[in-house]
Formats: structure tokens, sequence, C-alpha cells
């Protein structure tokens, strides 16, 4: 365990996430959470800051996305080797589950800042000789499997992760949980701070609650009720009888199921959404819970492409650790920032043709959209009134690129999928649309600095931040979307991007206010008027490269949420 022993004395805070983008080629995230827990990571290392990371193996990963030529997506498990990139730890524990020990052993993955800094990431496996069968195969699927499956892997990622940490040895004073997924860790530590009841017919907690709370801050995701993680209790039981005291329980995650963002609520002594406008959504959800707003950021050097990355190098030679120097973005030379852009579009061009045998015309601005398919990002949109469509194409000629995967069992997502190819095949000849196979952080990069504008269409108020488009705006690349997350705190109609039709407004409205941005601001301006465009890129480089990124989030988590 001689890898471990320069952080076991320096670390002090544990961060749990069921997925963290560590790197392309680790299959051990499925989209905008497992992206903003790697980009922390990533933050934590340039920044120095005492964290250790803890998530599951996820050997299968998510799934591998395939597309048929009718746009029929379908999944394969998408293998990857942890022996390329990490390395098992001499180390198990056991969690008992269905009263049988289910052992875990992790594995290290060490990220390595630029300045050389380190910090670990631990990724717990079943896959162990010790184990049955079906106990092998818990940490193969991200987000596979049934109701049974996934509290399992609750249990393995919550309550085995905490085990772990401490038979590796590290003293830990701060939990931060990652969304709902990693709330039974709460539980272990209840059980840590048990106090005897002080008569034996006592009805009161058995736990000190308080000593819990000091230990944990939670950040919660989910702005609709219905996408919280629950979990019936006679599920909860048959999987880890008497683990803690029933009414206890039924206190802290609610009566009917166990509710994991309630259980996390109760028990964590700092609650925070990941964009104002979602804070207080969140408080309307969950009143008498003070939550707080933390807007979420983008890892500067992880999103930048190499050619802006080099420009941003020779006039700021201190931007990837200090993002905020950008706020001077308005001096770097015009043409220089077009050569930069123009070297992301050819980028992206060359890997739509490699993927998917399309030639796309660098002369002529890309809508770029790519969004996990699913009812409320809504991908269908821009397609809402074709002959619209078609009678803007005509008069400023643009091409769509798009790409996202469908969740196995979102019926809808997956039809959205086809419909998307059958509307590219209907356009053919009037407007290029094209749809990328895979969307996985290569594809996001591409996509995110290749494109001219970045399109983002999400029914408020279900967007609870959404970060692709802060890494567009890296990029210089304009954004182009509903008020909605993030983008209510970024805007400046003209300045930074545009909105699509306003704050509270209804949906019904959207496509139409879509459609006369693009017709009367967004096209006309990038075909009448380039030196605004370009300053526009600047303006966008500028005012939210400047905020956006994950240092100033973790700056604001460690002085806020962290030194309590
Ligand atoms: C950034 C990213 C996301 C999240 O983007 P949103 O704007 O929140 O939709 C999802 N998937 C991948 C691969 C990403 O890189």
């Amino acid at each position: 365990m001689s890898s471990l022993d320069p952080f076991l004395s320096r670390i002090h805070i544990a961060y749990f996430s069921m997925e963290i983008a560590v790197r392309s080629e680790m299959h051990t995230y499925s989209g905008g959470l497992g992206i903003l827990a790697g980009d922390m990571a990533r933050s934590c290392a340039d920044l120095e800051l005492p964290v250790v990371f803890v998530t599951l193996l996820s050997r299968a990963g998510y799934f591998r996305q395939v597309i048929a030529a009718d746009g029929q997506q379908t999944e394969q498990p998408d293998w990857w080797e942890p022996e390329s990139w990490c390395k098992p730890l001499d180390a198990m524990v056991a969690v008992e589950i269905e009263r049988k020990p289910v052992w875990i052993r992790p594995w290290l993955y060490i990220h390595t800042c630029p300045h050389g800094h380190q910090i670990p990431i631990l990724l717990l496996d079943t896959d162990l000789d010790q184990n049955g069968a079906e106990e092998r195969k818990l940490t193969n699927y991200l987000y596979g499997g049934d109701d049974t499956y996934r509290l399992k892997q609750e249990i393995i990622l919550g309550i085995g992760g905490i085990r772990i940490l401490r038979a590796l040895g590290f003293d830990l004073h701060l939990y931060h949980l990652n969304e709902g997924h990693a709330a039974l860790l709460t539980l272990e530590l209840l059980n840590r701070w048990r106090i005897p009841p002080a008569e034996p017919t006592a009805r009161e907690f058995s736990y000190d609650l308080v000593e819990v709370r000091n230990r944990c801050v939670f950040t919660t995701h989910t702005p609709v009720d219905a996408g919280q993680d629950r979990f019936p209790y006679e599920l909860f039981e048959r999987l880890l009888p008497g683990f803690v005291e029933r009414d206890a329980l039924k206190q802290l995650a609610g009566d009917d199921r166990v509710n994991m963002t309630r259980l996390a609520l109760n028990l964590a002594g700092y609650v925070n959404g990941v964009a104002r406008r979602h804070a207080e959504t969140t408080a309307h959800m969950f009143p008498g819970y003070r939550i707080h707003a933390v807007t979420n950021g983008v890892h500067a050097g992880t999103w930048t492409h190499d050619a802006f990355a080099q420009l941003y190098t020779a006039h700021f030679p201190q931007w990837q650790h200090e993002p905020e120097i950008l706020v001077r973005a308005l001096q770097l030379p015009e043409d220089e920032v077009w050569r930069c852009h123009q070297s992301a579009k050819s980028d992206l061009i060359r890997h739509v043709r490699e993927s998917v045998g399309v030639g796309l015309d660098s002369d002529a601005p890309i809508l770029g959209f790519a969004r996990r398919m699913t009812g409320y990002k809504r991908p269908l949109l821009l397609f809402e009134d074709l002959d619209r469509l078609v009678d803007l194409a005509a008069r400023w000629p643009f091409q769509v690129v798009l790409a996202g995967k469908a969740h196995p069992r979102d019926a809808d997502g997956k039809a959205a999928i086809r419909q998307l190819h059958a509307l590219a095949r209907q356009l053919r000849g009037k407007i290029t649309c094209v749809f990328l196979p895979g969307y996985d952080m290569r594809v996001a990069k591409a996509l995110v600095a290749g494109s001219d504008i970045w399109l983002n269409t999400p029914l408020p108020p279900l967007e609870a931040s959404g970060t692709s488009g802060m890494k567009a705006a890296f990029n210089g690349v304009l954004n182009l979307s509903v008020l909605d997350g993030w983008w209510i705190e970024a805007c400046i109609d003209g300045v930074t991007g545009w909105p699509i039709g306003r704050d509270g407004d209804s949906a019904e409205g959207h496509a139409t206010a879509l459609y006369d941005q693009l017709d009367r601001a967004v096209l006309p301006l990038f075909y009448t008027n380039p030196e605004q465009w370009r300053t526009m890129m600047k303006q966008a480089i500028g005012n939210i490269g400047y905020y956006f990124n994950s240092q100033r989030m973790m700056r604001r988590y460690a002085t806020e949420a962290y030194l309590r």
C-alpha cells in the first residue's frame, strides 16, 4: 500500500460519487454528473485540496451506444481495462447484503495535475474470488439493472466506501455526497455515533445526528420529485436487515419509501444546489431546509481546445490555474481568436467525416446540440416547424451536429433519436444534419470546441445547471439557450450569447422564440457582421470563462462547505 502513503496524513475530505469522468478511456461515467465529479477532482489537484475521491469501478461502463441506419439505439457493454490505468490495492472489506458478506477491493487511480500535484481516486470492485457469481457483477454496470441491483451498488458505494477508507488508514473529518446515490454513507456514520438509550423503552433517536451532520456535505442535482432515488422499505430491510433502527430511518428518509435525497438532506450540515435557480427550486421542493447555491463550473484545461489553450497561455500564462484572468479576454487579437476557432472547427469536421462519413462546410455555421436524449432536454424543439427551419436555412445556411445517449429504459429518449435520424434524411439537400454516435468526453470536447453556436433547449426548471455551454464558452462558441440553470446567471443578451424566450414565459413559445433569434439575431450577425461576432466570442470567453470554471467552484466548496 506504499502508493497511498503520501496521501494518508494530508487528506481529510472524501468525495463520493456513483460516477466520475476521470479520462475518456475509463468508462466510469455516463454524463453531466460524472463530468462534474471529474472536473472537481482535477481542480482539487490543481488547488492542492486534501480530497480523496470514491466511486465504483464500473468495468462494463454505462453502455456503448450503437445506432442502426434507422436511428434505433442498442446498448453494448462498454468494457475497459482497469489494469491499464489503475492499480489494485492490497485491502479488502466486506458489507453484509442479505446477511451475506460482499467483499470489496479498491483500485487506485492517481491524477497528476499540470504542476505535478497528485490526488487519489478509489474505484470499488466486487469482482473477486471471495464473492459468488452474482456479487462479482455488482460493480460492472453503471446505472444498470433493477432497483435491487441499484440499491446494492449504493450500499457498496456508501457503506463499503467508508469502510475501505478506514481500512486504508485515512483519517477523514468530512464526506461530500455528490447526489443521493452516496447517501447510505450517512447510515454507516450514524452507527458510529450511536447513543445507547437512556431507558430500554425510550423512543427518541439513539443516534447523534449533530456529529453526523458536522461531517457531511450534500450536493443535490435533481430538480424534480420523480427523479429522486427511492427504494421500498421491504427491499431495504431485505438487503440490510436491522442495519439502522427502522423508526429513526423513517424519520430521516421518509415514511413510505427510503428517499435518498431526503436522507442526505437530513444528515448533511451543508446542502447545496448547482445553480441559483436550482437551489431555489430545491428549497421549494423541500421546505424547511437551508439550500445554498454553488453554481457549477468546468475545468478550463480539460475543455479548452489546444489552439485556444496556446493562445491563452501566450497572453495569460496562469490562466489554467486561475481562469479568472480570462476577464481580460477582450485583449486577445480577434484574428487569432478566429484562427483558433477555425482550427477547432476543422477538427470537428474531420471527426464527423471519420465517424459518420458526412462532409460539413467550414464556411457555414455549425449548430451543436449534444445532450442526454430525454424528454426535458427537448432535442426535437429545433425541428418543430420544418417549413420555417428550411426557409431560414435557404436564407442563412447552417448545419446541425447532434449527439447524445438515451437511458436503455427511456423509450421516449430512444424514439427521439430515431426521429432525429428521420428528420436528417428528410432535410437532406436542404439542411445538413448529422447525429454522432457514442457521446462521451472525446466527442463532447470535439463538439463544444468546433461548433459555432451551442444550442440548449431544456424545459425549465428541469436543467439543474448544465455545463456543456460553459465548455463551449472556453472555446469562444456562442450559447443560444433557454433561460434555465446556469444560463440565467451567464446570459447577457447579445453580449455573452442569446436567450431563447424570457425567464418565466410559457414553454409553448420556445420554438418560435428560437426561430426568431436565429432569424433576427444569430445568423444575420454571423453572415453580415463577422467583426461583431468575433467580439462576442471574446466577450463569451471573458464573461463566462472567468467565472463558470471549476477552480472558482472548488474554492467556494472549500471555504463555504468544507471550512465550516
Ligand atoms: C459536459 C458533458 C455533459 C453535461 O452537459 P449538459 O450541458 O449538462 O447537458 C454530459 N455528457 C458529456 C459527455 C459531457 O462532456
